[in-house]
């Protein structure tokens, strides 16, 4: 029963039918009021009728008697026979209802009034009838209360000899008046009592009628209703366990109860599509970031009750690059296969409780707890790392990625589910920063690293503009005969407070953070500006060549090779004096895009080279498909080059397969004589390093020229 309903169906129905009930109450009130009023109105002209029928019978008998009675005495009275007359009266007196006979004389006075011993003979007659029948001459009937009298003259020829007078007494009319009226007021009660009888049964119907649709009400409107109220309100708050209604009636309400049902089934169904597209990631099923937050907030809550957990955050390493080059649908099926390979490893080695989800792009974060943690995310960052390391095969290539894990843990490192989310995000980027496919745990020191990157980042911004950075031109060598051909084009950047920055360490900021692509364009229009002013100072000739460094991300946003041409336009350098370094890795994740692009610069007459040759896995069979003009010995091959042999084999078999290919080899790092000295006698083209030439600015350059 709800509180909310004060005046209900039952209540509203109740009083319907209480006033009905009165009301009929009342009207058999007024018909039985009515029928009284009736009954003693029958009763009355019952009596009136009897009375005047008995009044009438007496006043019949009595007219008949008074003549009967005038004509005998008129002879005794006419002789004044008193005993005749006493004889005649006595006689009459006999009759029944007879009161009295008085025979009175032509002056009034008695002469006989029926008793013996005559005490009233003569007198005159005072009762109140008297003077009335004194002075009628025919037959007179007169009334009191109790009697009827009927008079009549005695006469002998024309001659008035006195009169008689019978009074009938009104005794026995009034008893038989009474008897009848008795016996009518008996059937009218009797009548009356049938009545009520019936009244009473009928009211008894009635209120059988009345409770019988009170119950039927309440079993077909009111019960089903206040269910559906009841499940409707549990659906409102968001309970869609509550049972639902169910009828099999046919009519209206049934009706209802069915509709009601189906909507609170669609619903529930809605809410649970709601529900699962709030808490789940779409495209791989697994938990998302929402859901994840609500299970650790969750299972932080219960302090000091000393559960430990840890959380790995795992980013794919270069995701982006697939999603460039090989388009959305790769990415997903690439995503699809990681999600595959970390729901393995965690199903495996994250324990029971282990949560995974999906962060949205390509980060899942994996939540364990329980036992030794610490060990236990490492062993999963271990496996993690080797397991998705391995190659993938999209659209039937293959790909190679690798993931960067980092790791927190609760209690040691964060309290807050917040912190803990925060550190993992610091703790996997330290992973990037270690050079990527490995996994870091969280440490404070941490906060402090990717703190002062944050602040490098915005410093970065706008540096260019603001005047904090510089070209500067390091000469490279034609070892054959020890002329300058050209320089590479390195890029310094002097920051007011923080002094000199390694490009080491501001070109990753910039390529993480996408600021490569404006400030590569830049480097490469200064660049190109200052190689059109170069001129060779012995023989006249303009060929010195710039090289300028491209970040992969620069390759990978695909308008290179417009920039290029467009930069060459505007600075008026000649395609042929412009050298592009990339790296190995911006080519080998997707060769397919990076060919095309190699071939677009090749038409415009520029020339690449694969720059720190020889760090990355590509290996030298790599150098067949893709179409480079030059590849740059990493320095770190020339630093050992005198003392490993095995260092300098792989130099040798280099510059031996890239001039099969007829690709030219430059050396870099170049730092010692000896190192100058062994490059050149195994053919190696070109050279630069700190023995040959310091990175010089502009004039400096200028002047080493002239
Ligand atoms: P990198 O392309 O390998 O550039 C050569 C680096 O080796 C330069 O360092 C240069 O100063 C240094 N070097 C030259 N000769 C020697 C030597 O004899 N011994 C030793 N130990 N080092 C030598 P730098 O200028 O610090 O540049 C570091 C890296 O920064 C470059 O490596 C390049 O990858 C990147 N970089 C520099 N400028 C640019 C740029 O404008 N754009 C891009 N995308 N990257 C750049
Ligand atoms: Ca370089
Ligand atoms: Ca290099």
């Amino acid at each position: 029963m709800s509180p909310r309903t004060r005046f209900g169906l039952q209540a509203q129905l109740a009083l319907a039918l209480g006033l009905t009930l009165a009301m009929v109450l009342a009207l058999m009130g007024v018909l039985l009021q009515r029928q009284r009023a009736m009954q003693a109105e029958v009763d009355l002209l019952g009596r009136q009728a009897v009375e005047a029928m008995a009044a009438e019978g007496l006043t019949r008998r009595g007219a008949a008697m008074a003549q009967q009675l005038a004509d005998a005495l008129a002879n005794p009275m006419y002789y004044s026979d008193l005993d005749a007359i006493g004889t005649l009266v006595r006689q009459a007196r006999r009759q029944p209802d007879v009161a009295y006979v008085l025979v009175f004389d032509a002056a009034g006075n008695m002469v006989n009034d029926g008793s013996w011993d005559m005490a009233s003979y003569g007198q005159p007659m005072h009762d109140p009838l008297a003077a009335r029948a004194l002075s009628s001459t025919g037959r007179l009937t007169q009334w009191t209360d109790e009697t009827i009298e009927v008079s009549q003259g005695v006469e002998l020829g024309q001659a008035r000899l006195g009169g008689v007078r019978i009074g009938y007494s009104l005794d026995e009319a009034k008893a038989s008046e009474e008897r009848a009226a008795g016996l009518l007021r008996g059937r009218l009660d009797a009548l009356a009592r049938r009545h009520l009888g019936w009244i009473a049964a009928l009211l008894g119907g009635l209120l059988c009628v009345f409770l019988g649709m009170a119950w039927y009400a309440q079993r077909t409107l009111v019960r089903p209703i206040r269910a559906l109220a009841q499940s409707a309100r549990a659906i409102g708050v968001g309970d869609y366990d509550v049972p639902r209604p169910i009828s099999q009636r046919r009519d209206e309400v049934g009706e209802l109860v069915r509709a009601f049902s189906e909507m609170s089934e669609s619903i529930s169904r809605h809410d649970r599509d709601v529900r699962r597209m709030a808490y789940t990631d779409a495209l791989t099923g697994l938990t998302n970031r929402l859901a994840f937050r609500e299970s650790l907030d969750h299972r932080l809550l219960p302090r000091g009750s000393g559960g430990q957990l840890a959380l790995l955050f795992a980013d794919i390493d270069d995701f982006k690059r697939v999603n460039d080059s090989l388009g959305h649908e790769a990415g997903d099926e690439v995503l699809l296969h990681f999600a595959s390979r970390i729901r393995d490893a965690v199903q495996r080695l994250g324990g029971d409780d282990a949560v995974l989800a999906r962060f949205g792009g390509d980060e899942f974060v994996i939540m364990i707890q329980g036992g030794d943690v610490r060990a236990a995310a490492t062993c999963l960052a271990q496996e993690m790392v080797q397991l998705l390391g391995q190659p993938l095969t999209v659209q039937g290539r293959q790909v190679f990625l690798g993931t960067s894990v980092g790791i927190t843990l609760f209690p040691e490192d964060a309290a807050s589910a917040s912190a803990l989310m925060k550190n993992g995000d610091v703790a996997m980027y330290q992973a990037k920063m270690a050079g990527k496919n490995c996994f870091r745990f969280y440490s404070r020191a941490m906060d402090q690293a990717v703190e002062r990157r944050v602040r490098l980042e915005a410093a970065l911004r706008g540096a260019w503009d603001r005047d904090e950075m510089s070209l500067v031109y390091q000469p490279i060598y034609r070892l054959a005969d020890n002329c300058i051909v050209g320089a590479e084009a390195l890029l310094r950047w002097q920051h007011p407070e923080m002094g000199a920055i390694s490009p080491v360490v501001f070109i990753e900021v910039a390529e993480q953070s996408g600021l490569i692509e404006q400030i590569g364009a830049r480097v490469l229009r200064a660049a190109c500006a200052a190689a059109a002013r170069w001129h060779h100072g012995g023989d006249g000739t303009d060929t010195l060549f710039v090289s300028v460094n491209v970040s992969p991300r620069q390759l990978r946003s695909g308008d290179l090779p417009e920039l290029v041409t467009q930069t060459l336009r505007d600075t008026g350098l000649s395609a042929g004096r412009l050298h592009l370094e990339l790296t190995e890795t911006a080519v080998i994740g997707d060769e397919a895009h990076a060919s095309t692009m190699l071939a677009k610069l090749h038409r415009a007459g520029v020339k690449v080279w694969l720059d720190d040759f020889g760090t990355g896995f590509s290996g030298l069979s790599h150098l067949r498909r893709v179409p480079v003009d030059g590849v740059k010995i990493d320095r770190s091959f020339v630093a050992d080059l005198q003392r490993n042999p095995d260092d300098l084999a792989l130099t040798t078999a280099i510059i031996a397969m890239a001039h099969s290919l007829g690709i030219s080899v430059v050396a870099e790092g170049v730092e010692k004589q000896g190192q100058f000295d062994l490059l050149r006698e195994r053919g190696c083209d070109l050279a630069q390093g700190f023995w040959l030439g310091y990175p010089l600015n502009e004039d400096e350059f200028i002047q080493l020229l002239a």
